[in-house]
């Protein structure tokens, strides 16, 4: 089985993401967040915001609409040029991404292609009540220009001065050709990005924009991300986008046949985030298309320009995707066992910890078992498990990623302590009940 067949099942199993509109077939390129996928990606998006705006004085945050109007994406250059080459397979009419063949025939027939064509990404969606007068505009196929729109809004409303970044997290959508990968290539996804605003001068931000590469590969590192997993690919001057000066992505090795070792030969090198400079782009453009003065006054030098651009752009999904590979684990037990465990960062486990009463017919087991769970829930998020043995209920908690397991005993009712089993040892020790508020806040930080 590949990796990406591995996740889909054990995310499929357990409850973190389920193919979309799934009773009626599905739809491509859609995915619908279970359960614990829910809480997996918000804890990345949390994690996100807090770094990058709730502990740094230099970034304000925003959520922007996902409707624009059309002129944004005018202006933006995505109606003339943000698109993918496609051709159809001219005996089984399957359409492809020419830039991601291999060959010059069908992978499906063998067939022969016709000759490319530039495909828009952008979806279309249409506003308004009277037929024939509706506005037709767009999903936005970036969270980028909900960000630049409000530059003057920003500055004029708070007291950000130069340099400064406006970070976002949302949903965008494109309509890719050729969705896949589970989530990796959707076609309704989210985005976490920072577009940070420097003085227009070259040297200096190229500075910035090193820094930036620095601080996002550091925070998957601090999350857990294995280092022999994460990797920066530089664009070529001719795979640049078409407002980029300079560009490196964040790149995750998926090891296909699930291994984890980092000389393995099967990996693919994929992108998770870029970092990009985006010169004076899309203030310029937007300044050109809405007559609207975007210059930025800066008050020590007395001078009007319109600032430089360095972009962070992260998939919220893509994350997701690899944070679940890369703390999927397979191990051999002493008992001979196989067990997966998935180790994800306790910052990241959509839950810190699961209760269990020892058994399910004891009221006094359940009784106790419920109430030192109703009270850690006021602090995390907290499973409960009441059914079959001890040995099944750690097995899933395993796949579902939560570090700790608490076992009200027989032993609980006299001591008032209970067992607390790490996820990734498996070491068991007793822990006072009244001390287990402080004894998993220490754990999880
Ligand atoms: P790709 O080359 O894979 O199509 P891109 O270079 O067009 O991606 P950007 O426009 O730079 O991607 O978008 C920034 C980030 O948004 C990407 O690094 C990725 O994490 C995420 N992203 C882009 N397209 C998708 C998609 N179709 N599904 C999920 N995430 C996506």
């Amino acid at each position: 089985m590949s990796i990406f067949e591995k996740i889909t099942s054990l995310a499929k199993r357990r409850g973190f993401i389920y193919p979309g509109s799934e009773i009626y077939g599905g739809l491509a390129g859609t995915w619908d967040y279970g359960p614990l996928g829910v809480e997996l990606k918000r804890n990345i998006k949390n994690e996100f915001w807090k770094h990058m705006v709730q502990e740094r004085s230099d970034v304000v945050g925003l959520d922007a609409a996902i409707v624009m109007s059309p002129k944004v994406w005018e202006a933006s250059g995505h109606l003339e040029s943000f698109s993918d080459p496609l051709v159809e397979c001219k005996k089984c009419h399957h359409r492809f991404r020419a830039d991601q063949l291999e060959s010059d025939k069908c992978p499906d027939c063998g067939g022969e292609f016709t000759e490319p064509k530039q495909f828009n990404l952008m979806v279309e969606t249409y506003l308004g009540v009277a037929e024939g007068e509706k506005l037709k505009t767009y999903l936005r196929g970036e969270i980028t220009q909900g960000v630049h729109v409000n530059f003057k809004n920003v500055t004029d409303s708070t007291r950000v001065k130069l340099p400064f970044g406006v970070a976002q997290v949302g949903k965008a959508f494109r309509n890719e050709i050729t969705p896949g990968g589970f989530t990796f290539r959707s076609r309704e996804f989210e985005q976490m990005e920072l577009q940070f605003y420097v003085k227009p001068d070259m040297e200096g931000s190229m500075k910035w924009f090193e820094y930036w590469k620095e601080e996002r590969i550091g925070w998957y590192h601090a999350l857990g991300m294995k280092k022999e997993n994460l990797r920066f690919k530089e664009h070529a001057k001719d795979e640049l986008a078409h407002y980029a000066r300079a560009a490196f992505d964040i790149e995750y090795a998926v090891r296909e046949n699930g291994s984890t070792s980092p000389t393995a030969d099967d990996v693919a090198w994929k992108e998770m985030e870029g970092v990009h400079h985006r010169g004076d782009w899309d203030v310029k453009r937007h300044q050109e298309f809405s007559k609207v003065d975007m210059t930025y006054f800066d008050e020590e030098t007395k001078e009007r320009y319109l600032p430089y651009i360095i972009e962070t752009s992260g998939g919220v999904d893509r994350a997701t995707l690899f944070f679940l590979m890369d703390a999927y684990t397979e191990e051999q037990m002493a008992n001979g066992e196989e067990r997966i465990v998935l180790k994800l960062h306790p910052k990241l486990a959509p839950f810190k910890a699961a209760v269990f009463p020892l058994l399910a017919n004891k009221p006094d087991l359940v009784r106790l078992a419920g109430s030192i769970r109703d009270d850690l829930k006021q602090l995390w998020m907290i499973a409960w498990d009441e059914r079959g043995n001890i040995g099944k209920r750690y097995r899933a908690q395993d796949e579902a990623g939560t570090p700790f397991c608490i076992t009200v005993d027989f032993e609980s009712l006299e001591n008032n302590d209970v067992t607390v089993r790490d996820r990734d040892t498996m070491q068991q020790e007793r822990v006072k009940i009244a001390e287990l508020k402080s004894y998993l806040a220490e754990k999880l930080k």
